[in-house]
C-alpha cells in the first residue's frame, strides 16, 4: 500500500472477517464503505448506525482509494473487475490486513480449529485485565456482546489469521499462537505437511515469541528450524472433547508471553462465540444446540463433548457438509465421526462459493455411513420434515434427546427456526415471528391478520395471515428466506390497483415495498431514471416531466407502482412499461439478486416472466428524448382528459379482461348490453364495460361472480373466451372460472 488509506470499500462486507475489519477501520478514523448483496441483520443496521456507508445493490456511487474483497468475492467478479478497470487497487482481506498492520505489534492466532473461540476469549481476557489491544476476530460474540473488530490507540493488535486463502504468508507477527495443525482447505493445502510448512514460515517471520501445544506436530516441525526467538508450549489435553480446556490453556500461554496474569479470571463468564456450542433451547426432555464444526476433528470433539454433558440423552445430529472439496476429500472421516450419533439427518452440501461437484455431495456421504444410520438418515428438504421426524411438542415419557445442528453453512437458520418451533410448542405463527424478531431491521413492519381490502383500489376481500413492509432488500430477503424455511406461501402487492383479495383472505405472507428506500426516483445525466419498485407511476411521470424527459406520460393515469407495472407490463394509449426499461434487478426465488437487461427479459402483453417468478426491486428507465416540460405537461393533460371521459370514478381494479387479439374486451361486453349488470354490490361500469366497480360494499365473491357471468355471456354469444387481466391474490383464475 502506497499510503495510509483514507476511504476503503469492502466487498463482501457481511462476511465475518470483513465485518470485524469494517469496525476496526471505522474506529481508526477511515471512511468505510461496505458492499454485500447478502447483508443480514443485525449486521447491516449496526454498521449503518456506526456511520459506515452501506451499499447493497451496487457500488456505483462508492468512491474508495482502496478496495478490499473477501474470499467469497472472486477476482473475476464484475465488482472486482470494475474497480481494477478504474485503477483502484483491490486487495484480498488478508493481504490488505498484513500491509495495514505492518507497523503494529501483531498477536496472531492460527491453527485449523478453535481460532475464533480462542481469539474471542483473548479479546475478552484483555478487556478484563485492562490490556489495551485492538482486535479483529472472524466471528461474532454470542448475542453480539462485543464487536468482533475494535480499534484502540495501542501498538498491539490481536488477529485471527485465516489460513484458507494463502494470505497468511504476508504476516510477521510479534507473537504467534498456533493452536493445532490438521489437514483442511484441501484446495490450498495438498496435505497436513503443506500447512505445517506454512506455519514454519510464520514461525520464522515471528519477531519475539512462538507458542504451540506441547508434543504436537507443530512443535515437532519447529525443532528442525533455527530461529532465535522464544518458544513456549501449552499443555493441550489429548481428549478431543476437552477442546475448551485446550483453548483456555492457549489463552493463558499468550497472556504469560505478554507478562499478563489471567489466573484470577472467571472464564465461565466469557460470553462465548456465536455458532459455537450455542444452546438454543433446553428443557428436561430436550436440548437444541448449534455448532460450527465442519471438519471431522471438530465433529469428533463437539459430539464427544455433547455426549459427556448429556450422557442420558438420545443424540440426534443434523449435519450440513461445508464445501464440495472438503466433503469429497474427507468423506470417510466425516462418516466415521458422525457415526457417534444415535440418529443422523443431513442437509445438501453447502458449496460456499464452490461449484456443485457430485463427488462432494451429501448423497456420497450417505453412502459411507454405517447401515444403522444410513437406513434412517434423511436428506432434509424442510423444517416441517424434520419436525415430523423428531417431533416439536413435548416428548413422550421416553428418553430425553439432544438435537445437534452441525456445520458452517446456512444450517444456523435451520437450527434457529426449529428451536423457535419447539419453543412455541409447534405454534407456527409464534415460531415465525420469533424467528424473524432478531433478523429484521427496526423499521421493518411485520404484522399478522392484516386487513387487505384497504390496500387495494377495489376495496374488497379479507385478511392476510402475515403482512410485511421490508425497509430494504436485506429485510426482504430475510422474510423470503423465513417463508421458505417455514413453508409459508408468500406473494407481492404493489398499490393493489390490479388485484382483488378473496373474501377468505390469504393464508400466507403479503409483501409490500413501501417507504423511501423502495420509492427512489433518481434522475441520471443520460436521460434516464433509476426507479425503486415501490415508486408510484404518477410520481415517476411527474419527476420525468419536471426534468423534461419524454415517454413517461402514459404512467400518469395508471394508479400503480413500478413493481406492479413491471409485473403486468402495464400500458396505455399505445405505450407499454417495457418500452422504457433498460434493465431490472430482481430478487430471485433462490435469494440471489440478478440484474437483467431488457433484451434478456421475457415480456408480453400484460406479462413479464421474471417479475412473475421473482420480486422486481429497481429498474433503469430510459426516456424517449428531451422536450420542454410545458409541452410534456400538455400531453399529460390530454391523456388525463381522455381517461376522465372514458373511465369510471368509482372503486375498481382497472380493466378486468385482457383485450383479445384485434378486439376490445370492453366493446364485446358493451355489445351485449351488460353495462349496469350487477351481482350484489358489484356492477359493470356504465362508463366503461371492461370495468367492474364496487358500487355498494361489494364482496370479493360479488366481483368474482360478476366476472364469471360476464365471461360466460360473451363466450355464449360469440365464442370468445375472455382472459382476466386482474389477479386474485394468492389464487389462480382457474380456481374460479371453468
Ligand atoms: P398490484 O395490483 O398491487 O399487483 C399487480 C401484480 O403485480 C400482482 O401479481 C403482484 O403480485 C405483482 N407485483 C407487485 N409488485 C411487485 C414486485 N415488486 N415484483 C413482482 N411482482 C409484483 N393498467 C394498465 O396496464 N393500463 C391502464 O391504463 C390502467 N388503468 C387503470 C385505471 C384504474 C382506475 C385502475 C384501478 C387500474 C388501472 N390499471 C391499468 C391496472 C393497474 O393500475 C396496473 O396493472 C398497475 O401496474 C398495477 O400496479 P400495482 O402496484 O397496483 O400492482
Amino acid at each position: 500500500m502506497k499510503c495510509k488509506p483514507q476511504r476503503v470499500l469492502l466487498l463482501g462486507a457481511n462476511g465475518m472477517g470483513m465485518t470485524s475489519l469494517a469496525y476496526y477501520l471505522h474506529e481508526a478514523g477511515i471512511v468505510v464503505e461496505a458492499f454485500d448483496d447478502h447483508f443480514t441483520e443485525p449486521c447491516r443496521t449496526r454498521m449503518g448506525e456506526m456511520g459506515i456507508l452501506i451499499h447493497s445493490d451496487s457500488t456505483t456511487n462508492a468512491n474508495p482509494d482502496y478496495v478490499v474483497r473477501s474470499s467469497a468475492v472472486p477476482e473475476s467478479s464484475d465488482e472486482v473487475r470494475s474497480w481494477v478497470n478504474k485503477g483502484i487497487p483491490v486487495y484480498r482481506r488478508g493481504d490488505f490486513l498484513s500491509r495495514l498492520l505492518s507497523e503494529k505489534k501483531v498477536l496472531a492466532v492460527v491453527g485449523s480449529h478453535g481460532k475464533t473461540s480462542t481469539t474471542g476469549m483473548l479479546a475478552w481476557a484483555f478487556k478484563q485485565v485492562g490490556f489495551p489491544c485492538s482486535h479483529l476476530i472472524g466471528g461474532r460474540f454470542f448475542q453480539d456482546q462485543f464487536n468482533p473488530g475494535q480499534y484502540v490507540r495501542s501498538p498491539w493488535v490481536l488477529i485471527e489469521v485465516d489460513e484458507s486463502d494463502g494470505s497468511i504468508d504476508g504476516f510477521s507477527p510479534e507473537i504467534t499462537l498456533a493452536l493445532n495443525c490438521d489437514w483442511d482447505h484441501v484446495d490450498q493445502y495438498q496435505e497436513t505437511e503443506s500447512f505445517l510448512n506454512t506455519l514454519s514460515g510464520l514461525f520464522l517471520r515471528t519477531k519475539s515469541h512462538f507458542i504451540c501445544p506441547q508434543g504436537s506436530n507443530i512443535a515437532g516441525a519447529l525443532t528442525k528450524l533455527h530461529h532465535s526467538i522464544e518458544t513456549s508450549h501449552f499443555q493441550a489435553p489429548e481428549e478431543p472433547s476437552l477442546f475448551e480446556d485446550s483453548n483456555r490453556m492457549a489463552v493463558k500461554a499468550l497472556g504469560n508471553a505478554l507478562g499478563l496474569v489471567f489466573d484470577g479470571l472467571d472464564f465461565s463468564t466469557f460470553p462465548g462465540m456465536d455458532r459455537r456450542q450455542s444452546l438454543l433451547f433446553e428443557s428436561e426432555d430436550r436440548a437444541i444446540i448449534e455448532d460450527y464444526a465442519h471438519h471431522p476433528s471438530e465433529i469428533r470433539a463437539f459430539l464427544g463433548k455433547s455426549r459427556l454433558i448429556r450422557e442420558d440423552h438420545f443424540m440426534r445430529v443434523v449435519f450440513q457438509p461445508h464445501r464440495f472439496t472438503r466433503t469429497k476429500a474427507m468423506v470417510e472421516n466425516f462418516a466415521e465421526e458422525l457415526s457417534a450419533a444415535d440418529e443422523l439427518h443431513l442437509l445438501p452440501t453447502y458449496g460456499a462459493f464452490e461449484k456443485f461437484d457430485p463427488a462432494g455431495s451429501t448423497e456420497v456421504l450417505l453412502g459411507h455411513l454405517p447401515p444403522r444410520l444410513r437406513n434412517h438418515a434423511k436428506v432434509l428438504e424442510s423444517i416441517d420434515q424434520l419436525s415430523r421426524l423428531v417431533g416439536v411438542e413435548k416428548l413422550d415419557e421416553g428418553q430425553p434427546d439432544q438435537i445437534l445442528f452441525v456445520g458452517a453453512g446456512n444450517i444456523d437458520r435451520w437450527a434457529h427456526s426449529f428451536a423457535c418451533l419447539v419453543k412455541a410448542e409447534g405454534n407456527r405463527n409464534r415460531a415465525f415471528s420469533g424467528y424473524l424478531e432478531s433478523r429484521l431491521s427496526p423499521d421493518c413492519i411485520l404484522r399478522s391478520n392484516e386487513a387487505m381490502a384497504p390496500k387495494t383500489t377495489m376495496g374488497v376481500g379479507g385478511r392476510a395471515r402475515w403482512y410485511a413492509e421490508p425497509s430494504h432488500v436485506e429485510d426482504l430477503r430475510a422474510i423470503v428466506e423465513a417463508c421458505l424455511l417455514f413453508g409459508l406461501p408468500r406473494t407481492m402487492i404493489g398499490r393493489g390497483s390490479n388485484l382483488i383479495i378473496p373474501d377468505d383472505g390469504y393464508e400466507g405472507l403479503v409483501l409490500r415495498l413501501k417507504g423511501s428506500y423502495w420509492g427512489e426516483v433518481t434522475v441520471l445525466s443520460d436521460q434516464a431514471l433509476i426507479v425503486g419498485a415501490g415508486a408510484r407511476l404518477k410520481e415517476i411521470c411527474r419527476i420525468a416531466s419536471f426534468n423534461g424527459l419524454m415517454g413517461f406520460e402514459f404512467f400518469e393515469g395508471i394508479p400503480g407502482s413500478l413493481g406492479g407495472a413491471l409485473r403486468m407490463n402495464a400500458g396505455a394509449m399505445g405505450w407499454e412499461t417495457y418500452d422504457l426499461v433498460e434493465w431490472v434487478t430482481f430478487l430471485m426465488p433462490d435469494g440471489t439478486i440478478r440484474k437483467i437487461e431488457r433484451s434478456s427479459l421475457n415480456t408480453g402483453y400484460r406479462y413479464c416472466k421474471e417479475a412473475f417468478e421473482g420480486v422486481a426491486l429497481r429498474a433503469k428507465l430510459k426516456a424517449e428524448g428531451r422536450s420542454d416540460h410545458r409541452v410534456i405537461r400538455k400531453m399529460i393533460e390530454k391523456l388525463a382528459k381522455r381517461r376522465r371521459d372514458s373511465q369510471p370514478r368509482e372503486a375498481s381494479s382497472g380493466c378486468i379482461f385482457k383485450n383479445p387479439e384485434n378486439e376490445s374486451a370492453g366493446r364485446l361486453i358493451d355489445q351485449l348490453g351488460l353495462k349496469g349488470e350487477r351481482v350484489g354490490g358489484a356492477m359493470v361500469s356504465e362508463i366503461h364495460a371492461n370495468f367492474i366497480v364496487n358500487q355498494e360494499n361489494a364482496s370479493a365473491e360479488d366481483v368474482i361472480s360478476l366476472i364469471r357471468a360476464v365471461r360466460d355471456r360473451v363466450r355464449d354469444s360469440n365464442g370468445t373466451l375472455l382472459e382476466p387481466e386482474i389477479g386474485v391474490l394468492g389464487k389462480e383464475w382457474r380456481d374460479y372460472l371453468s
